[in-house]
């Protein structure tokens, strides 16, 4: 079987391009501000490849640098300026329930990751509206997503079947349950009506509606499971280990999978492309892009007069 290697930048070229045209129909710019309060690198980095991203969409990106101390006042302040329509903070920037204290500090209508409280409890919960609003789609936190639209792009959606079932039969493995990424993304693909096998250091934990999704969300149940036992009977293979070392076992994979990495590190060797049926390496640009979505939606939210 030929495998189709897909690079997450063509998978976010579509998604691009319609934001750009959205944006040029727009009467006044779309601005984004981050806040880096933390001093590190990395998220520098990620900040730069934000804002040339944001450029070629015709979005202001804002970089403003400050002390932690300062952070929560900045917030407060960004919330009340109209001509800011979206925060973002890099974190960790104290560690701990401080920080979840300042996600929460982010007003709903500009927070572009989706992690104040009201969206995190409609994730988790299986609400898909703000509010009972059926105008107003929940935020979806950017890389969750961006590992959803990457599997709709490799068709593992059955739009024949009811929205929020349409992953029902599929089991999906993914290895990495963090707080940002992993158990997120799990919820949302058992949600969505998969049997999602989450694997971390520690164990293997089933999430599930149910073996006919009667439950109106996902049920977490702990398992005694192994990856040799996960692996084997899995469609879809999503890895986000961060370790240059660590690489999936691929000859416990079944023939035809989907693999996806969201991590950093290579998680897949190159024999992946002899067992898998599409294989998408990296997915850093389709997150990017959905903060841009996420931005707009909540742009044209508060155009709408939606503050609340
Ligand atoms: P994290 O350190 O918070 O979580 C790592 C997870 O992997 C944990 O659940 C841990 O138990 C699990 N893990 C580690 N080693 C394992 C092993 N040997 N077997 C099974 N599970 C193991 O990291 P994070 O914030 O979730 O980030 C993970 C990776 O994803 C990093 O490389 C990060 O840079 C990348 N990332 C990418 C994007 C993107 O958009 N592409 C976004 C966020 C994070």
């Amino acid at each position: 079987m030929e495998c189709q290697v897909i690079p997450g930048a063509r998978i976010a070229e579509k998604f691009l391009e319609e934001l750009t045209k959205q944006i040029t129909e727009f009467d006044s710019q779309v601005k984004l501000v981050s806040f880096l309060a933390n001093n590190d690198p990395s998220a520098e980095q990620y900040a730069e490849v934000t804002k040339k991203s944001c450029a070629r969409s015709g979005i202001v990106f804002e970089l403003r640098k400050i002390g932690r101390e300062e952070l929560e006042d900045a917030v407060i302040a960004a919330n009340n300026d109209d001509t800011i329509h979206g925060i973002l903070v890099y974190y960790p920037v104290f560690g701990g329930g401080h920080d979840q204290y300042i996600q929460n500090c982010v007003n709903p209508y500009k927070d572009v990751e989706g992690l104040c409280h009201l969206y995190r409890f409609n994730m988790y919960r299986n609400i898909r509206h703000i509010q009972g609003r059926r105008d107003l789609k929940s935020i979806i936190p950017c890389t969750p997503l961006a590992v959803i639209k990457v599997l709709e792009h490799c068709n593992v959606y059955d739009n024949d079947v009811p929205y929020g079932n349409q992953l029902r039969g599929k089991t999906i493995t993914i290895i990495n349950r963090s707080e940002v990424v992993g158990r997120p993304l799990a919820a949302l693909l058992a949600n969505d009506g998969a049997k999602v096998f989450s694997v971390d250091i520690n164990d293997i934990l089933l999430f599930y509606r149910g073996p006919d999704l009667e439950l109106s969300k996902y049920k977490v149940q702990d398992t005694d499971k192994k990856l040799e036992d996960v692996l084997p009977i899995s469609d879809i293979i999503i890895t986000g280990v961060p370790s240059s070392n660590y690489r999936v076992p691929i000859d416990l994979l079944k023939d035809g999978v989907i693999a996806v990495n969201f991590a950093c590190a290579k998680n897949f060797d190159d024999e992946i492309k002899t067992k898998a049926s599409i294989f998408v390496p990296t997915i850093g640009k389709v997150t990017t892009t959905m903060l841009q979505r996420n931005l707009l939606r909540l742009y044209k939210y508060g155009t709408y007069g939606r503050y609340s």
